[in-house]
């Protein structure tokens, strides 16, 4: 593999925003940016491009649960169009069972718009014989056919978030994840560099892992990850608020603390502003996930309650009526948005949307505009893990079918690019830029600057440099 054993990058002759020149990389640093600099020994050499940006930096997505999507049957809508298309891939994924699932089947990105409405008595008639586990695209839903849930005593259990019907369980669990994989068997490890090698192929360099972990043991292994070079990139993880006290494995570092907002139930406004101090008193940020009107509007009036803190983060902001938004100006609140959900649910938006909440979806250039900070991500592996796409999608609000969500909040390009390029520190502030001095992280681009804004395109990442090495060539 490229980069291993060597101690430094030269990247020739590119344009680097400040100027045109070859750029050194030397213990991930940029160490020197000139004309003609001589390659050192041990310095992998990367020719041939032409221009470089500051790497990509994901500002929400999901590490482990990118890795498991690896190993699981992929039920999402470019697979899905129908019930008979799940009821064809299930059946042919109850073949060999797989090494990390053992006689288990996992399957990912459902969506009851195309799939039909699942529970354990609909995937009892699909698979009968072998365990089986879906889970919705959201990632807040698994459904468990009847012999999955005799496995994991759903019927004996008074867990929360286990739906019943008279008593009886439907096999559909919300927010249980950390109960429900603690009762399903572990296979293999996850494989992260997997996951590393297709993020650097897309120019990312850094990413923020926003899931709300209860069990530090899941960050020691992003660390263990990070630490061994599967993970090559820089990697800031939250975790819920009960590791909110807990010093940051080796190798990773802490971003703010996730919290959800909603989706089984909704907290109390006092609660809300409880967690906030918690939080704010042991020196951390807050992460607050608002993926409807009315989480949105506890968040807020937690915020006001509480007293924001610098880094103090919105994430989706899926729908933010206007008064809000001065709202969020005033506390300073940073959004964390995902575009690329426009394009691949903006379709289902457009039908089941409330056509009051239309307006509000995924807003950013409104956001821009009352002085709100953005931020760009992905929330991979649950919205498409490509940030060219995302970055298109806020340029165009384009959905897959070519209809356009709320095209007002449309960005230009530059800005679209930008949501990308800032600090993992401050998701809505100025891009970082190449210089000496700064973290080695670029993309090598294979075209000038102004024909990648035309075409925001990760076909024109031709290397990734993540932490002074070379991760990714084309
Ligand atoms: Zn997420």
């Amino acid at each position: 593999m490229s980069g291993v054993g060597m101690s430094g990058v030269l990247v020739r002759d590119v344009a680097y925003g400040g100027g045109r020149g070859d750029i050194r990389c030397t213990a991930g640093r940029i160490a020197e940016i000139g004309t003609g600099l001589v390659l050192q020994a041990g310095e992998e050499e990367v020719t041939g491009a032409v221009a470089v940006l500051p790497g990509l930096h994901d500002h929400h997505l999901h590490l482990l649960a990118m890795a498991a999507y690896r190993d699981s049957v992929d039920l999402g809508p470019e697979c899905v169009a129908s019930p008979g298309d799940l009821a064809r891939i299930l059946a042919g994924a109850a073949g060999a069972p797989t090494a990390v699932t053992g006689s288990w089947i996992r399957a990912v990105g459902y969506d009851a718009s195309t799939g039909g409405e699942l529970d354990r008595w609909v995937l009892d008639r699909l698979v009968a014989d072998r365990p089986v586990r879906v889970q919705h695209r959201s990632g807040h839903l698994w459904v468990l056919n009847s012999r999955a849930c005799a496995l994991v005593g759903l019927e004996g259990d008074v867990q929360p978030g286990v739906e019943r019907v008279d008593g009886v369980a439907t096999g559909r669990i919300v927010d249980a994840d950390d109960w429900l994989a603690s009762r399903v068997p572990h296979g293999a490890p996850p494989d992260l560099a997997a996951v590393s090698r297709r993020l650097a192929s897309l120019g990312v360099t850094g990413v923020t892992d926003c899931t709300p972990v209860h069990d530090v043991a899941d960050l020691e292994t992003l660390a263990a990850a990070v630490g061994s070079g599967a993970l090559a990139q820089r990697v800031v993880a939250t975790g819920s608020i009960d590791l909110a006290g807990a010093g940051a494995p080796a190798g990773l570092e802490l971003g703010p603390v996730k919290v959800m907002v909603g989706d089984l139930a909704y907290p109390s406004v006092e609660g809300l502003a409880a967690t906030m101090d918690e939080a704010h008193g042991r020196g951390r940020a807050v992460a607050l996930h608002c993926a409807s009107r009315i989480a949105a509007v506890l968040a807020v009036a937690a915020w006001e309650q509480a007293g924001p803190r610098a880094g103090d983060r919105m994430e989706h902001g899926a729908v933010l009526p206007f008064d809000l938004v001065a709202r969020l100006a005033r506390l300073g609140i940073t959004v964390v948005t995902q575009p690329g959900f426009l394009f691949e649910r903006g379709d289902r938006y457009l039908a089941e949307v409330e056509p009051d909440d239309l307006p509000h979806l995924y807003r950013c250039a409104t956001l821009e505009a009352a002085g709100v900070g953005v931020g760009g991500s992905t929330d991979a592996p649950f919205g498409p893990d490509d940030p060219w796409l995302a970055m298109r999608s806020a340029v165009t609000r384009r959905t897959r079918s070519g209809s356009r969500v709320g095209p007002d909040e449309g960005v230009g390009r530059a800005r679209a690019l930008g949501l990308f390029l800032s600090d993992p520190g401050a998701p809505g502030g100025p891009s970082r830029t190449v210089v000496v001095g700064g973290t080695a992280d670029l993309v090598v681009l294979d075209c000038t600057l102004a024909r990648v804004l035309e075409d925001l395109d990760a076909r024109h990442v031709m290397a990734t440099v993540a932490r002074g090495r070379v991760v990714h060539r084309g």
